[in-house]
């Protein structure tokens, strides 16, 4: 089945990632600007990040027949300079021209700093200058919950419209507080640490699908692209049908993504599908 990767650093990987993942049905891929393990110095550091991420790597992924977006920011961790993370912002709207970049992402809080909160403001109020779509990041493990209550509270300060914003690795403890906002929901699968493929099916069972968001962690640490195609066929082996299996990890991304009409993939008609398919995947 056809699959799209809403989430995946593809600089941190390899091209033989992009090569099974075209074997596995993935057919698009959209890059948040992200940590790149150290911290930047130079505000032209980050342009030219953005340029690899808009020019070079769709022309990797396009070598697989995959299509590739991205979405430019500072991410929180980096926030914490704000004079660089400002030098950054003046920049960033010269990349909303560009063909595949989709919005302002992956921004958020990494330990809820003063710093962190000033620049993830900065960042909404220049994605609603420039009517872009957002995607936050929150924090891991036990700076998550304290993190993502307090992007809600800044969020509320802004006349966003939730329909336009992904609040990504959300968890059991979140999931509720960003669904009752109305915002898009993102769950992140990692291979060994946060959330597996099973729980993200369990919290598919519980809360629905829609709205809802789902990719496989995919940057320099320990991660794997593949959790996404696993979540895939531990949703079908649990009884869901090929047409919903496609909803949760095809036509949702294309909704979200779609806002921005660059993303012009058009969503799977249903009626389409054989549901015969003797394979779950
Ligand atoms: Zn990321």
């Amino acid at each position: 089945m056809q699959i799209i990767q809403p989430h995946y650093h593809g600089i941190a990987r390899t091209a033989q990632d992009y090569e099974r993942m075209a074997m596995s049905g993935v057919v698009a891929v959209a890059e948040p600007a992200f940590w790149a393990g150290f911290d930047r110095k130079y505000p032209e550091t980050f342009i030219d990040y953005f340029h690899q991420i808009s020019d070079f790597e769709p022309t990797r992924a396009a070598e697989y027949g995959i299509r590739h977006f991205c979405w430019v920011a500072v991410n929180p961790k980096e926030a914490e300079n704000t004079e660089l993370s400002r030098e950054v912002l003046k920049e960033m709207p010269q990349f909303f021209e560009k063909p595949t970049v989709l919005g302002i992402g992956e921004i958020g809080l990494h330990k809820s700093t003063p710093n962190e909160c000033e620049i993830f403001a900065e960042h909404v109020q220049l994605a609603l200058d420039h009517d872009q779509l957002i995607l936050i990041h929150t924090p891991h493990l036990e700076d998550k919950v304290t993190g993502t209550k307090r992007i809600l509270e800044i969020l509320r300060d802004f006349p966003v419209d939730p329909d336009r914003v992904w609040i990504d690795h959300a968890e059991e403890h979140t999931i509720k507080m960003i669904q009752d906002e109305g915002y898009w929901t993102g769950f992140t699968l990692y291979p060994i640490t946060k959330c597996s493929p099973k729980r993200a099916c369990d919290m598919v069972e519980i809360y629905g699908h829609e709205r809802l968001l789902i990719n496989s962690s995919a940057d320099w640490g320990p991660s794997d692209p593949f959790t996404l195609q696993e979540c895939v066929v531990e949703y079908r082996r649990r009884g869901n049908s090929l047409q919903q299996a496609i909803e949760v990890f095809y036509n949702n991304p294309v909704r979200f993504l779609a806002q921005n009409p660059k993303f012009d993939i058009p969503l799977v008609r249903v009626e389409e599908i054989h549901e015969d398919s003797a394979s779950p995947v």
